[in-house]
């Protein structure tokens, strides 16, 4: 079968591989589509990201769905058919943060594309039946793949502990941003203004529903009026002008990975306005909750796929995410 791997910075080869067999508590799941993620854009530019460095080949992609081909015995939560989306993070269960129900916090976590572990861009995986997660009925496995990013929009929303009727902001309009926006939405959000720097990318925030579009280069959000602010960018101002966006008692999710130490937040501001500040790192629980709300909005979500491109053409579509400003989900097809 065939797998798109990293073979080394800036070099992606599609190899042969075997197909692997589903063990106990397995489920084998041919994959239909996986989305390109930045992370793994990434790791193809730079070949590590933090202390994550990519030593040897490395099968990329994270955001698949597909469908069941084989499961393993004690795998009956599925049947051979199904279309499913693959949770990615395979965690220990046993450690304090797991048993608490934190497990995306799991320092053991072994997550998909993330080195030393492969990725799923291959024509067949197997995963632990319990990251296995049916799809509602009429949602395609590339839209389904969606429930990975979304996940993320779904966990900061949480985090902030957003309130229909509270107004959202969003600082970032990339595939995240996007995400965070319409998990707003689907909160009950009764305003949502995003910003970026592209035009192109605002356009689409626009189109997709979002309030208020705001080119950053021109000017800033509102000062101290958002009940929940959204940091999607990693950007040293975007993470300074999040807490000064943010109501006194308001909450601030810090979701964009930028440089090891940033300086000059406003800390103290968020000190003396109650500014909750909370890190969100990928998501936890999440999966049923995102794939209901994508198929209940699956004209919206599938929208977001700008580009489709086989295995073979791997390169081109990593290319298209890296450089092609009209891009925002590019997918490839197995
Ligand atoms: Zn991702
Ligand atoms: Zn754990």
């Amino acid at each position: 079968m065939k797998a798109v791997y990293l073979e080394e910075t800036k070099r992606i080869a599609v190899k042969d591989v075997p197909k692997p067999v589903p063990g106990k508590g397995e489920v084998l799941v041919k994959v239909d589509a996986c989305g390109i993620c930045g992370s793994d854009v990434h790791y193809w530019q730079h070949g590590k990201i933090g202390d994550f460095v990519v030593r040897e080949p490395m099968i990329l992609g994270h955001e698949a769905a597909g469908t069941v081909a084989a499961v393993g015995e004690g795998a009956d939560s599925v049947k051979v058919g199904d279309i499913v989306a693959l949770e990615p993070g395979i965690t220990c269960m046993k450690c304090d943060k797991c048993r608490n129900g934190l497990y995306n916090l799991c320092s053991e976590v072994r997550f998909f594309a993330t080195p030393p572990v492969d990725g799923v861009m291959k024509e067949f995986v197997v995963h632990p039946a319990e990251l296995v997660h049916p799809v509602p009925a009429g949602l395609s496995a590339q839209v389904a793949s969606l429930a990975e990013p979304f996940s993320v929009g779904v966990h900061a929303l949480r985090l902030a502990k957003f309130e229909a009727g509270q107004k959202a902001l969003v600082l970032g309009a990339g595939i995240i941003g996007i995400c965070v926006m319409l998990a707003a939405f689907e909160a009950g959000a009764s305003e949502v203004a995003i910003t970026d720097i592209q035009d192109l990318r605002l356009e689409r925030a626009k189109a997709l529903g979002a309030d208020e579009i705001i080119n950053s280069k021109n000017a800033g959000p509102k000062h101290q009026y958002y009940d929940a602010v959204f940091e999607c960018t990693g950007v040293q101002e975007c993470a300074a002008s999040a807490i000064k966006a943010a109501r006194s008692g308001g909450n601030v999710v810090m979701i964009g990975m930028g440089p090891d130490d940033m300086t000059r937040i406003p800390l103290l501001d968020a000190v003396c306005r109650e500014v909750s500040v909370h890190g969100s790192f990928r998501y936890r629980n999440t999966y049923p909750v995102a794939l209901d709300i994508i198929a209940k909005h699956k004209d919206l979500f599938s929208k977001l796929i700008t580009h489709n491109f086989t295995a073979d053409e791997a390169e081109k579509a990593f290319m298209t995410a890296l450089q092609d400003p009209s891009a925002c989900k590019v997918m490839v097809n197995l």
